[in-house]
């Protein structure tokens, strides 16, 4: 039974998908006018999470998941118009294009770095305008919607329970809000269905001129494309919260009365760097991209991600990255030519269906390494998307594959001769141990000890033959 704590009603409850055999959840996902920030990686690696969590649940066929990229905004455009004055070839059109394309080229590739699914659907706002304008149709038809200077409107007045996901009253957000204030608008909270272009913006024709869909209705048609007017879970980052979502759930349920739209949502909290706001004046701001450039793999960023819950808002910290790269090279090692011989532990599912409880399933991960229950610690690597130790290419380099060639030899000959050395240390037989690490050191293995316990690494004199012997 998967719990999941739902932003609409404030609580945790029970997950009963409207169709086991279709499960459905969509994900707000990026604008792609630039590389994906630390901050954008939070809510893909951790709905990840939730994704494989149910494909295990309800069958990897029974579940669909949905991920948009939007790629209407300005700052993709800024981007063509500044390549076509600097004398790029191409319509405005066509390098507009151009920069979707290879933002979305390098989001794929660092996501799938730090161990994401690709979704079942990526829809591109693009590629929908038309379900979008027969969304703003059908809104104005029913009374929801208004046409003003060449703007479509929303009527937030209109939808009674605006306001409710996040707990707002129309005159708290009037209040709070740093809103356009337009003078077509009747209410300064109406928000933008759809907005005139220019000639040099990108647009589409229109029974109102031509223009373009405004942000909001992007994901309220795509999700109901390919998910219809109602589906299970809806999830994004709580900046989201509002206005986005808010408005999604006006437009679609005004538009699709009879659905309930997404029955749960729900909304990672913020990760910030070194204590502070992730910003570029501050200089701590860097993409997924920087870190993996600077040999952060992207296991490692995986890791930090995932011990801390997603509804709690993290820090990412060098310290973290080092201690997650140590731990996870451990558990690496133990797991390195172990078979896997059981079903994925049902203690980490029972773990993660507690609202995705990632942080205690990493606790229950060292409980494996330190119980040398390896298998059970292979399978919930796989499990979590770290990937197994054979596929891991950092680790691999740094155990030096060239230099040994039997890896099950070794680390039948190796383990236990560690495991006698901290035997002997944790019984204070400190000269006893001290003779063994010197025996194992001439084999060509460099012994240390970390606080997950020994560590060692190969020199170049390693020596399978010697280690052998000392086993006798
Ligand atoms: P954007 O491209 O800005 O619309 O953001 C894409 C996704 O990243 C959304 O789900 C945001 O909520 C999420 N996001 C943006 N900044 C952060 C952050 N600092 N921490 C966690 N999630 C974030
Ligand atoms: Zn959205």
């Amino acid at each position: 039974m998967i719990k999941l704590y739902n932003t609409k009603t404030r609580k945790k409850e029970p997950f009963v998908p409207l169709d086991p055999t279709n499960v459905r959840m969509y994900v707000c996902g990026p604008t792609v006018y630039d590389r994906a920030h630390l901050g954008n990686a939070r809510p893909v690696i951790v709905f990840d999470v939730l994704y494989r969590l149910l494909r295990h649940v309800y069958g990897a066929d029974h579940v669909t998941y949905v991920r948009n990229f939007t790629d209407v905004d300005d700052r993709i455009n800024q981007t063509a118009v500044d390549r076509k004055a600097a004398g790029a070839s191409g319509s405005l059109v066509e390098l507009i294009k151009q920069r979707s394309d290879e933002t979305i080229g390098w989001y794929h590739a660092d996501m799938d770095a730090v161990g994401a699914l690709r979704p079942d659907h990526e829809p591109r706002a693009t590629e929908w305008i038309g379900a979008m304008v027969a969304m703003i149709l059908d809104l104005i038809a029913k009374g929801h919607a208004y046409e003003a200077e060449g703007h479509v409107l929303f009527a937030v007045e209109s939808y009674a329970a605006y306001g409710a996901l996040s707990g707002r009253s129309i005159d708290d957000m009037i209040a709070g809000a740093r809103v356009e204030v337009a003078p077509y608008k009747r209410n300064p909270m109406d928000f933008v269905l759809w907005k005139p272009s220019g000639d040099e913006l990108p647009g589409w024709e229109s029974p109102w001129g031509r223009g373009r869909p405004g942000w909001h209705i992007e994901c309220s048609a795509m999700a109901h494309e390919l998910l219809g007017a109602s589906f299970d879970i809806h999830a994004g980052g709580i900046d989201l919260q509002f206005p986005h979502h808010e408005n999604e759930i006006a437009q679609s349920a005004c538009a699709h009365p009879e659905g309930g739209f997404a029955s749960v949502w729900m909304h990672n909290e913020m990760l910030q760097v070194e204590g502070k706001k992730m910003s570029k004046s501050l200089g701590n701001f860097f993409t997924v991209r920087d870190l993996l450039d600077q040999g952060v793999p992207g296991e490692v960023i995986r890791f930090v991600m995932l011990d801390t819950n997603y509804g709690t808002p993290m820090d990412w910290t060098t310290s973290k990255s080092s201690n997650a790269r140590h731990t996870l090279k451990s558990w690496y090692r133990m797991t390195d030519g172990i078979p896997f011989s059981e079903n994925v532990p049902s203690t980490l599912i029972d773990i993660l269906s507690s609202d995705l409880n990632t942080h205690l399933a990493l606790v229950e991960m060292h409980g494996f390494a330190n119980r040398e229950e390896f298998s059970a610690l292979k399978l919930s690597l796989q499990f979590l998307g770290f990937g197994i130790a054979e596929e891991i290419d950092w680790f691999r380099e740094e155990m030096n594959m060239a230099s040994f060639s039997n890896l099950p030899e070794y680390q039948g000959v190796l383990w236990p001769l560690m495991k006698e050395w901290q035997n002997l240390r944790n019984s204070k037989f400190y000269a006893e141990a001290d003779a063994l690490k010197r025996h194992i050191e001439a084999a060509g293995i460099r012994l240390t000890v970390t606080v997950a316990g020994p560590e060692a690494s190969w020199t170049p004199d390693f020596d399978l033959d010697k280690l052998k012997a000392l086993k006798q």
